[in-house]
């Protein structure tokens, strides 16, 4: 029979993990699906990592590992595919905010034939204004640079085991699992779900953080902001020639001394087009850089004893 395989990823949610395990066993157990649930703790400061172990010792179809720092969703994630073993993985949120009842829904499409299945949030749940705004804003501007609607998509999905393949085979560091999923490509369907109060404690993203994500995946899938330089000096240019033509004029004319104030707009506004220039050329030179590096993903630091084979830094004890 087929295996599925649950991921959850975990920062700081000792007070979920119990509760998501037994509602997910019952409901997986109802549906007569096999199964196996694996949480990633995240470098969690509180008890996450002693919860999923006193999971895996009660049940061994729970298992999980813990980061030796905090190295965020996207490590948590794909720590999670590498150590799912199933035929079909679905990755979601351990606080419930993925309703668990679309899961056999996902499960049938899959048997039916379907290699990715999408979740696609109906509305956005209870969210601040705020909130609401930049995640809008930030959808927008992503799936314009990438080229594909995601105003809607989540983390929330079923791969097949070939899906999962190839995402564990990419090489590169700053993975945005969200968007790779449509850029791998494969036969996709979607399944609507809406999304879900949080059951116990607080969001983990602050406006800062979601920013840093932004930028980091809007950089990860699109050299735009690269080509923005170019369309910047020209614009420059443009000016510039404008303004040679009146300078020489008035030089000719014999009437030079005047525009002063040009000259200070103009080192501004150069300035700043330099400036923001370099600071984009930085970024993707420091992406470039984190790259080549090749550091691991993540470290893990600790396994569940039901974990087979070698994990690197990994612990049983
Ligand atoms: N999460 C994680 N590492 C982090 C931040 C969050 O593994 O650094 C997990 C978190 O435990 C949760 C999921 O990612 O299972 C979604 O996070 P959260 O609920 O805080 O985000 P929101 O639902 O508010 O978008
Ligand atoms: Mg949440």
């Amino acid at each position: 029979m087929a295996l599925l395989s649950i991921v959850l990823p975990a920062y700081n949610e000792e007070q979920n993990i119990p509760n998501t395990a037994r509602v997910l066993s019952e409901l997986l157990s109802k549906n007569q699906i096999e199964y196996e649930l694996v949480f990633i703790s995240d470098g969690s400061g509180d008890g996450t990592f002693e919860e999923i172990r006193k999971e895996a010792q009660r049940d061994v179809r729970i298992k999980g590992a813990e980061f030796s720092r905090n190295f965020g969703k996207e490590a948590g994630i794909f720590a999670g595919l590498e150590l799912a073993s199933g035929d079909a993985v679905v990755v979601m949120d351990c606080d419930l905010q993925h309703p668990p009842e679309t899961i056999p829904e996902m499960w049938e499409k899959w048997k039916a034939g379907a290699e990715i299945v999408e979740g696609i949030k109906k509305s956005r749940g209870k969210e601040s204004l705020g909130y609401k705004l930049s995640a809008g804003l930030f959808y927008k501007i992503m799936s314009r640079l990438i080229k594909m609607d995601m105003s809607s998509s989540s983390d929330f999905k079923l791969l097949d085991r070939k899906v999962v393949e190839v995402l564990l085979g990419l090489p590169e560091r700053n993975t945005f699992f969200r968007a790779l999923t449509f850029w791998a490509g494969f036969r996709t369907e979607a399944v609507y779900y809406e999304v879900q109060e949080r059951q116990y404690g607080e969001s983990k993203w602050s406006f800062f953080s979601l920013m840093k994500y932004a930028v980091a995946n809007a950089t990860s899938f699109s050299t735009l902001p690269l080509q923005l330089v170019t369309v910047m000096g020209i614009i420059s240019i443009l000016f510039s020639v404008i303004l040679a033509i009146q300078t020489l004029l008035k030089y000719l004319m014999g009437s030079a001394v005047e525009g002063f104030t040009t000259v200070i707009l103009l080192i501004l506004i150069i300035g700043g087009f330099l400036m923001l220039s370099l600071g984009i050329i930085g970024h993707y030179i420091a992406r470039i850089y984190e790259e080549v590096k090749g550091r691991p993903k993540y470290i893990i630091s600790k396994v569940t004893d039901n974990i087979q084979g070698n994990v690197l830094g990994a612990w049983k004890k």
